[in-house]
């Protein structure tokens, strides 16, 4: 037997999850997500939670500022607690880059970022544990911190499902029929068809696969990102903020009581997402830490916690795709967050929802975010950023 509904979201990640709950705020509850596993299965459940308004776009900056608005008051718009805990964040950038980033930082500023460029006095008030060379550049967000990703989606799928929507776990979809006049596409799990004429592909790192079995290619790819947490000697580091280091290419923020989360961005490698390496490389560990302590020397004597990898999804210019699928009416895709997208999924649930019912986002100008870009030649291009930094 066939089911219908008005929507169908296919993955139950931090995307799927907030998609299907906006879409619910909005008016459409006769929906389904199908999900292969459990919420927050894939990077979801990985990611680190960090959650920092500075981008060197302005599509992304604003979509992490608006979501900002959402996680520091979750609990009265969406429902459910999140965990958003306020730390701050600084972010570094060598003398190379300073023209660059102070463009950045203007250019936060006028999407309503509150962010400043901060001398190295009021950094060292701020942050006495960290070293800042003289000729360092220094930014501070002091609405930054972060989150809990699993809790945040939990909280999006009770919102929804309270609205009549419905979940469905442990259910793969293993097929997709398009309808050629768009009326009604079939949604095939190994134990049920569903019917929508929307259906919203939002399966992260298995995106490019689910998307070859309706001839879509798109440039997604699964890259393994490694992080890791040490436990601070506490009377040298009580707390501080979190940070982005453009300098020494790593980012950290402080995690719970005691502990430190650190990642970097220069280690990813494309692994196939259903059997890469989940542990982390004592090695990589090693490099980043010794990079670390650039940043903080007396996190020196820290003790190495635990560690794992999780999975990015990647696209050419590290910018996701958030479009409806050329030539074909009613299908989207939300995908290629990278380390990006835990913090923009409220916005990103939110213009999702508006090019769903009104053909067009309206929060957010996504437009640099469409799926033609690629073949077009019109990637979004940076002067000065991470790369693939969360
Ligand atoms: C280690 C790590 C650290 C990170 N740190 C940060 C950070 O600090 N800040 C930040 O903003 N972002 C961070 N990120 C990135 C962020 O976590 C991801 O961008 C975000 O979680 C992506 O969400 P998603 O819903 O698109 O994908 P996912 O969470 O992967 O969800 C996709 C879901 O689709 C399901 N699925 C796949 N195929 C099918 C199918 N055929 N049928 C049904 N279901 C299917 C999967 O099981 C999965 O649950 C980090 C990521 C990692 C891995």
């Amino acid at each position: 037997m066939t089911e219908t509904c008005d929507a169908i979201i296919i993955g139950g990640g931090v995307m799927g999850a907030s998609i299907i709950s906006n879409l619910a705020t909005s008016g459409v509850t006769n929906t389904i997500l199908l999900e292969k596993s459990t919420i927050g299965a894939g990077s979801t459940g990985r990611s680190s939670g960090a959650i920092r308004m500075h981008y060197s776009t302005k599509v992304n900056a604003t979509l992490a500022h608006e979501s900002l608005k959402v996680f520091t008051n979750f609990s009265d718009l969406v429902g459910g607690e999140v965990g958003f805990v306020k730390t701050g964040y600084m972010v570094f950038a060598p003398s190379e880059a300073s023209q660059a980033f102070r463009e950045n930082i203007s250019m936060q500023q006028e999407v309503g970022i509150s962010t400043r460029e901060i001398d190295h006095k009021e950094a060292a008030e701020l942050a006495p544990a960290f070293k800042i060379a003289e000729t360092e550049h220094i930014a501070w967000e002091d609405d930054s911190g972060h989150a809990d990703p699993s809790a945040t989606a939990l909280a999006y799928i009770n919102h929804a499902r309270a609205n009549g929507a419905t979940i469905h776990l442990e259910a793969p979809v293993i097929d997709i029929k398009i309808s050629e006049s768009g009326s009604s596409h079939q949604v095939i799990t190994e134990k049920a068809c569903f019917e929508s004429e929307t259906v919203i592909i939002a399966t992260g790192p298995w995106t490019s696969s689910l998307l070859k079995k309706i001839n879509v290619s798109l440039p997604l790819l699964p890259t393994r990102h490694q992080v890791f947490l040490i436990k601070r000697n506490l009377n040298k580091i009580p707390t501080h903020p979190g940070g982005g280091d453009m300098t020494n290419l790593i980012y950290f923020r402080p995690e719970g009581h005691d502990l430190t989360l650190v990642g970097n961005g220069n280690h990813e490698e494309t692994v196939n997402p259903d059997s890469y390496n989940q542990k982390y490389d004592l090695s990589y560990a090693a490099d980043v830490w010794t990079r670390l302590t650039k940043r903080i020397p007396s996190i020196a004597d820290a003790e190495l916690f635990t560690g794992y990898s999780g999975l990015y999804t990647t696209t050419p210019d590290l910018h996701p795709i958030i479009d409806s699928v050329d030539g074909i009416n009613g299908l989207f895709v939300c995908s290629g967050f990278s380390g990006h997208g835990f913090k923009l999924a409220p916005a990103v649930g939110t213009v999702m929802t508006e090019l769903v019912t009104q053909g067009k986002a309206i929060t957010v100008d996504i437009e640099p975010l469409k799926m033609n870009r690629f073949a077009d030649g019109r990637l979004n291009t940076t002067k000065y950023s991470f790369k693939v930094i969360a």
